[in-house]
């Protein structure tokens, strides 16, 4: 079955959304953190070689922890302890509720690169 090549735009957005970057219909995961083996609508194998969503996995990780940082930096320093515990809870919501959504982008970057550079 052949497919129309997605953007870089609507792969990001279906990967966002837990879909399949290719053909936006498939879901990426069987549970909350795990990866499905490939797309059950157009077949594509989700992750052929896993350690190759590592690299995008490590600086998505890494913005999500330097954004708290350069907020912090650049003055927001609440002074009272309930601000400070408020923000460090939001930090560490946003971080564990969007881990499936960072995956999938991994994913969909992953994809990106395999159809790129055809490997
Ligand atoms: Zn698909």
């Amino acid at each position: 079955m052949k497919h129309q090549q997605p953007s870089l735009g609507v792969v990001l957005r279906r990967s966002w959304k837990k879909h399949c970057p290719r053909c936006g219909k498939g879901a990426l995961f069987r549970s909350w953190f795990k990866l499905r083996e490939c797309c059950s609508v157009c077949g594509l194998a989700i992750q052929p070689r896993p350690g190759d969503t590592w690299g995008f996995w490590i600086i998505g990780d890494r913005i999500f922890v330097a954004v708290p940082m350069i907020a912090l930096y650049l003055g927001f320093t609440p002074v009272e302890w309930f601000p400070r515990l408020f923000f460090l809870g939001v930090v560490v919501a946003l971080f564990f509720f969007t881990m499936p959504m960072r995956l999938g982008i991994c994913v969909g970057l992953d994809y990106l690169a395999r159809r790129r550079w055809k490997v």
